[in-house]
């Protein structure tokens, strides 16, 4: 791999978290070439986690998310472009073909258009809201602060996002009502058991939650939207957010002859061709985890701002940060649900913490390895716990060491 020198022009695209740390993180790291950033979004970079949190919950104005202030990118000395889009990407001369017509041409490539939400099929779509933008923040902010107190927000998935703005819409005063296809909300995610510990979650917080249901459809009427669902009567709401998880964003290197796949393939170094990289949510690389080599794509903030900075220290430096390990945190209903590592749902779970007032701390395992640590308000015992996955560890050992107490 040859390094980066004062000759070389990065060419990042999507500015995002990923894209924007990545920007930082060159400079960081003694890079002196060109940078230019590109992004479909009108904005520069901001934070995503607070949208749903803080931002919907009304505790902070939409601008506290910015990430890239004015100061920040005049020392980053790097050529913003927003609001316009990369429709295709020539891998053999590394340039950037842009909606508008232009094209930017570079030394190297970094792919970081993360993912977007998912759509459902619905009939009254347009009235109803997902949320993954400043832009989803801002139309799904307009409705829900015209609404008067305890009016009904149909929330379609439990999943992180949809806890997340329940809790924040309680916090408004209104009455969401969350639809969970599976028998409990994070099946996917976290597996049966500790899904299983979180299911009361949401009625201790005085959120109702009803699991097994299909959302068929979603109609207006009257000004109102009607949530339709197999084998259930009809639900009548002032406003509908559907939190179905996301897609990564990588139609448009359809032409490019990148292996994309639920992702852009790339190697353990972010790497897809020599001079082409893709990280955060639309990379899909080589994870060196517990069990050995895995190709993973992982939706989490902290792995995209890993990926920047290993990205970074990989083509500056030609060296590679120690492996990765994923971590993953949801504020819901009152409470912080904490992930280290990336097991998989069907992993065995063991509790190895738990407190009187409902706190405890869990590890996942295969073969009796250590794959996770999962905690409910446990911080401090969780970051502790870390050093486990950072080396391939005996469940055994994990519990003899419980380096949660130390
Ligand atoms: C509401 C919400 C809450 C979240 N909360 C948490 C949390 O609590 N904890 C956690 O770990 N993670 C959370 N996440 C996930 C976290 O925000 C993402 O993992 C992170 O944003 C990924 O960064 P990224 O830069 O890879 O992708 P993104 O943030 O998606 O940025 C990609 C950017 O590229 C742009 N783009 C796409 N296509 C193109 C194109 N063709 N040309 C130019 N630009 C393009 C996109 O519009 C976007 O601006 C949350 C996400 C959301 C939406």
């Amino acid at each position: 791999m040859n390094t980066l020198d004062g000759g070389d022009h990065v060419v990042v695209v999507g500015a995002g978290l990923a894209g924007w740390r990545l920007v930082e993180s060159l400079r960081r790291e003694g890079f002196d070439g060109a940078l230019t950033l590109i992004g479909d979004e009108p904005d520069a970079p901001y934070d995503r986690p607070p949208l749903s949190k803080q931002v919907l919950a009304g505790t902070w104005p939409l601008d506290q998310t910015r990430l890239a202030t004015d100061e920040r990118l005049a020392a980053a000395e790097v050529t913003l472009r927003v609001g316009v889009g990369a429709r295709a990407l020539d891998v053999a001369t590394t340039t950037v073909h842009l909606d508008d017509g232009s094209s930017v041409a570079g030394t190297h490539v970094a792919i970081a258009t993360g993912a977007r939400a998912r759509r459902l099929t619905l009939h009254a779509d347009e009235y109803v809201h997902v949320l993954r933008t400043r832009h989803d923040a801002e139309r799904l902010l307009r409705d829900v602060s015209s609404l008067s107190a305890r009016r009904r927000v149909a929330v379609i998935g439990g999943g992180f996002v949809g806890a997340e703005v329940a809790t924040s819409l309680l916090a408004r005063g209104l009455e969401p009502v969350v639809f969970e296809m599976a028998d409990a909300p994070l099946v996917g995610p976290l597996g049966p058991t500790v899904a299983g510990w979180l299911r009361r979650l949401p009625s201790e917080a005085g959120v109702e939650l009803r699991v097994n249901q299909r959302v068929s459809d979603v109609t207006s009427s009257d000004g109102e939207l009607i949530v339709h669902v197999e084998g259930e009567d009809s639900f009548s709401a002032a406003t509908v957010v559907v939190g179905a998880g996301s897609v990564p964003n990588d139609a448009w290197l359809a032409t490019s002859g990148l292996t994309l796949d639920n992702g852009v393939v790339v190697n353990e170094h972010l790497m897809a061709t020599e001079r082409v990289a893709a990280l955060g949510d639309v990379a899909r690389f080589t994870w060196r985890g517990p069990l050995g080599e895995q190709l993973v794509r992982i939706e989490h903030w902290q792995v995209a701002a890993d990926h920047a900075a290993s990205l970074a220290r990989y083509w500056v430096r030609g060296e590679s940060l120690p492996p990765l390990v994923p971590y993953f945190w949801s504020d819901q209903y009152g409470r912080k649900i904490q992930l280290l590592g990336h097991p998989h749902p069907g992993d065995d779970v063991t509790r190895v913490l738990e407190r009187d007032d409902g706190r405890w701390l869990a590890l996942y395992s295969h073969g009796a390895v250590v794959t996770g640590v999962v905690g409910l308000n446990m911080p401090r015992q969780l970051t502790l716990s870390r050093r486990l996955l950072e080396s391939g560890t005996s469940l055994d050992v994990a519990t003899r060491d419980a380096p949660w107490l130390s």
